[in-house]
């Protein structure tokens, strides 16, 4: 149960992680799960306790005689704010420490606008929302924010994203952590969702991709119950491997015969205006299937389709036990899990999809935030980061 890997065995950070489960545990459980002197332990818990990680609580169920003082993790001792900013829309949100979400905002705000004004409109709305829930500045304990481009994780700094100009190299970290006093993680939209869904939705799979089709195709891969990001940053781009039906077609990234040109939210929308149907985005593709218009609904089983070609490969090779279908075209729900499954079952390896789960996405639009949020909440209460906020020494 307790490693080396993060923090000093049974340090303060390593007795957190045992009681962020929410069962309140008394000082004779914790002696016996961590075989830690009484002293030590002692220690421990004040250290925890003067910086309000845990409260104690009154254990009824002692055995005769006065009740024992138990200790709980403390889900509200800290904010976390979080934010998902999309192409064209964001959405913010505060939580506590368990992710319950405190207050939520969604907003139209494009991402072309530049990072300056579009961190300064989210810096605002963030100490908005900070005051409205009745917290402090000194009680947020981290940032989180998605982004929708590639991200270099380690620095935060958007790398050549292709829809943010101005973007590129950007020091988001920096920039928002010197206005806000919190330090600030960054990565891109679909990671985040991927943390969100597996945390919220999914915590039994230890294997699983989140893929998002909107206006492009993306997908964020855990595998052994963490984010897998690759060597740059650069893991679950399957919008720009190449798929047979799209060998005449030029894709946003100048290479032709992306899975994105031909199965993506814009791809199906400048098809369908093409053919002289209304539509600008993925939502009017949706807006055009739930209308059961039958061209849409043919173009959203073909996309399916074109996907699951694409995953097949993917779950030879990876062996996922869940599949989850966000972003703004999982909203059509079915029509598009058809065509997926429907490929995936029939060329994946039979003892690869055995036990797979291919499902639409829970968390819907929240997924983001959510994943935004967690992504904080596991670097903040990580053993190590715990271990140095209370400054106990190591033995
Ligand atoms: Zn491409």
């Amino acid at each position: 149960m307790l490693s080396e890997a993060n923090g000093s065995i049974a340090g303060a950070g390593a007795l957190l992680n045992i009681l962020r489960d929410g069962q309140a545990r008394t000082r004779a459980e914790l002696v016996q799960l961590t075989g830690l002197a009484r002293s030590t332990l002692a220690q421990r818990l004040d250290a925890l306790l003067s910086q309000q990680w845990i409260i104690p609580t009154e254990e009824a169920i002692s055995s005769g005689g006065r009740p024992a003082i138990a200790f709980t993790f403390n889900r509200t001792a800290r904010v976390v704010l979080s934010a998902d900013l999309g192409a064209t829309h964001a959405r913010v949100a505060v939580t506590d420490l368990g992710t319950t979400v405190l207050a939520e905002r969604a907003a139209e705000v494009s991402i072309d606008r530049g990072p300056e004004e579009t961190l300064g409109w989210l810096q605002r709305t963030f100490e908005e929302m900070l005051a409205e829930t009745g917290h402090r500045p000194d009680e947020i304990c981290g940032i989180g924010v998605g982004l929708p481009g590639p991200v270099e994780h380690s620095t935060g700094r958007p790398v050549n994203p292709p829809i943010m100009p101005g973007w590129d190299g950007f020091p988001v970290p920096e920039w928002l952590g010197s206005r806000l006093g919190a330090p600030v993680l960054v990565d891109n939209d679909v990671n985040i969702m991927a943390l969100g869904e597996h945390w919220a939705a999914r915590p039994e799979a230890d294997h699983l991709i989140f893929v998002k089709i909107g206006t492009g195709i993306g997908c964020g891969i855990i595998s052994d119950r963490r984010l897998h990001r690759g060597a740059q940053g650069a893991a679950g781009d399957i919008g720009h491997i190449r798929v047979a039906s799209a060998l005449d077609t030029v894709c946003r990234c100048g290479n032709i015969g992306c899975l994105e040109a031909v199965a993506s939210g814009a791809a199906m929308a400048a098809r369908l205006s093409a053919d002289g149907v209304e539509a600008e985005d993925s939502r009017d593709v949706v807006r055009l299937v739930r209308g059961g218009n039958t061209h849409a609904v043919q173009l959203i089983r073909q996309a399916g389709r074109e996907v699951g070609d694409v995953l097949a490969s993917i779950v030879n090779f990876f062996n996922p036990s869940v599949i989850v279908v966000g972003g703004d075209i999982s909203e059509a729900g079915e029509q598009v899990l058809a065509g997926l499954r429907e490929v995936i079952y029939s060329r994946s390896l039979p003892l690869a999809t055995q036990h797979l789960t291919i499902t639409a996405s829970e968390l819907g639009d929240r997924a983001g935030v959510i994943g935004a949020a967690v992504m904080v909440i596991e670097h903040v209460l990580a053993p190590g980061s715990v271990d140095r906020s209370v400054s106990v020494p190591t033995v």
